[in-house]
């Protein structure tokens, strides 16, 4: 960024908000139009100017923005509430709402059981109440009939086709409900389904309820489904063992997914470059209590021998700009003195950047 067109005090450019908020000095008309270019020299930052209008802290982190190169682009204007710069509607839409009391949704959990994607994708529909069932049905006029297509003169709610329905306690019957979640289904439908959902209650085979109870009335759903709208289909004439079958197959193969992989033993010392090739080692720090980020390298050949290094206190900031400093001055400052290939280390949370 080379700052032409940024006025110093009032764009929001050093990350911090207005600088006009922390001058040092009062501000007349004509010093309110100064730019950041004004606070720089041809090397960088001119300390001496910018500690003469703002406290040391403002200073320090000005410190840590690189003042940009020449052969560099003009400045323009980005979105400051996204991390890319890019304006989302969602991060305009959450900003409306920033430090409000926002009520969770009381079915967020969902997203954190260990389900298929596409169950919880189910129960979530469920939650908000997103069934078609013949109810609902009726209502967006799809049909005339609310009722269910087996009991025929009750009305097919979600609380009938996964609870009241003949159906759905035929499943029910053949799976065995565990001890400690049969009182649920004398209550209400959002709190049986949410007493249900969040049971830790293991079956037989290591099998989660959680699983089991949802791919049932998953399965419930699917074959009500089948039977309107494909005329001459049967449900599998063992439903509860398709619906075992379902849970245990899926929890193996989730199991397999996230396999802690075994440890593997990993030497850290430094290790020569190969003959004739460069050794080049960055390292940033950064002071949790104060946010001081320094960085640091060094050059090595192929013996070993020390060729040359840096060591710089930069300002203010993150652990992430303390070490993408380290890497910039290494191979700003250090990088042209290797008179060969050069090997560079870095540290791995860059890598994660
Ligand atoms: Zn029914």
């Amino acid at each position: 960024m080379m700052h032409h067109g940024i006025g110093f005090w009032k764009d929001n450019w050093a990350g911090c908000g207005l600088l006009e908020e922390f001058s040092a000095i009062p501000l007349s008309e004509d010093m309110l139009l100064w730019t950041v270019r004004d606070f720089m020299s041809d090397h960088g930052w001119n300390l001496d100017a910018l500690e003469q209008v703002l406290p040391t802290e403002i200073v320090q982190r000005i410190c840590a923005i690189h003042t940009g190169f020449e052969s560099q682009r003009n400045d323009k204007c980005i979105w400051g509430l996204s991390n890319n710069g890019s304006f989302s509607v969602k991060s305009a839409y959450l900003s409306f709402f920033d430090g409000a009391d926002i009520v969770p949704w009381p079915w967020d959990f969902i997203w954190k059981l260990c389900l298929p994607p596409k169950l919880k994708t189910f129960v979530w529909l469920i939650g908000h109440g997103k069934i078609l069932t013949n109810v609902q049905r009726e209502k967006r006029l799809m049909t005339t009939n609310p009722n269910c297509h087996k009991c025929l003169s009750l009305p097919e709610t979600m609380d009938h086709v996964f609870r009241g329905c003949s159906f759905a306690l035929k499943i029910r019957n053949f799976i065995k409900v565990p001890f400690d979640v049969l009182h649920s289904f004398s209550l209400g439908f959002t709190d049986w389904l949410r007493i249900n959902l969040k049971s830790k209650i293991m079956l037989s085979g290591n099998l989660p309820w959680t699983l089991v109870f949802t791919a049932s009335i998953w399965h419930c759903w699917k074959w009500r489904c089948n039977s309107i709208f494909n005329p001459g289909y049967e449900p599998p004439p063992n439903p509860p063992h398709t619906i075992l079958q379902f849970s245990s197959e899926w929890l193996d193969a989730n199991n397999v997914v996230n396999a802690k992989p075994t440890r593997e033993v990993i030497q850290v010392r430094w290790s020569l470059p190969t003959l004739s090739n460069f050794k080049l080692n960055v390292d940033g720090s950064c002071k949790t209590d104060s946010w001081k980020i320094c960085a640091g390298g060094l050059l090595r050949d192929s013996n070993g021998a020390w060729i040359c290094g840096f060591s710089a206190n930069i300002g203010i900031g993150n652990i992430y700009e303390a070490e993408l400093w380290s890497l910039f001055r290494g191979l700003h400052r250090l990088g042209t003195r290797a008179l060969g290939p050069l090997i560079l280390n870095v540290i791995p949370c860059l890598l994660s950047l």
